[in-house]
């Protein structure tokens, strides 16, 4: 599958924003954000400030490709979600953060079994997983309520998860999903909603970029 493979952290800078797509090093002075926070390209950090006030458009398209970089998904795989979001029932945009927020590398990611979603995604490829004792190995698996996601038991004797079961529960997993790192265990609890999903995204925008 085609996937993004260049420094991702460019894409923060590009966004103007920490996207926090690379763990713990989001969190510390070496953050690209931190030490440059302007653009990336040739015309260094006057560039954008030379630039005319952002078009309705623009701020549009900022907007839709923020919310595709965090959760990483290539364009035809974020239209797609759009897509399916506009034939549901309730708000588009709203429809559209749950599901992509159902997804099973961001729920690996907002249990604490992986430092960013990125990592999560990689832990599933790599079959780390069972849902309901049946080893998934899909990152865009929609979980639903009920949903037991454990890590298989062939892989618990790696390092990184003795690691891991040794940590504290840190108590910032969101309402929908129960974790528990000593057991290695997530227990999906309800849908998503869009107040637990705490990023600042103007869903709104999204929707009207691909409404023009
Ligand atoms: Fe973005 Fe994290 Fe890189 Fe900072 S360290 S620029 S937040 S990906």
């Amino acid at each position: 599958m085609a996937r993004y493979t260049e420094p991702v952290c460019r894409l923060c800078r590009r966004q103007g924003e920490k996207l926090f797509l690379k763990g713990q090093r989001c969190l510390s002075s070496k953050c690209a954000i931190e030490k440059r926070g302007y653009a990336p390209g040739q015309h260094g950090p006057n560039a954008r400030a030379r630039r005319n006030k952002a078009s309705d458009y623009s701020l549009q398209l900022r907007e839709k490709q923020k919310v595709r970089r965090i959760y990483g998904l290539l364009e035809a795989q974020f239209r797609r979600y759009y897509e399916a979001a506009l034939r549901s029932r309730g708000v588009t945009g709203v429809e559209l953060l749950i599901a992509l927020e159902r997804r099973l590398d961001n729920t690996i990611y907002r249990a604490g079994f992986a430092t960013s979603r990125q990592a999560a995604r990689q832990l599933v490829t790599h079959q780390h997983f069972n849902v309901n004792g049946h080893p998934v190995d899909i990152a865009s698996y929609q979980v639903k309520p009920g949903d037991k996601i454990t890590v298989r038991d062939a892989n618990r004797k790696l390092e990184y998860w003795k690691t891991l079961s040794g940590e504290k529960n840190e108590g910032n997993t969101p309402q929908w999903l129960t974790a528990d790192k000593a057991s290695l265990t997530a227990l999906i609890q309800s849908l998503p909603t869009r107040e637990a999903i705490e990023l600042p995204i103007k869903e709104q925008l999204i929707v009207e970029y691909y409404s023009r």
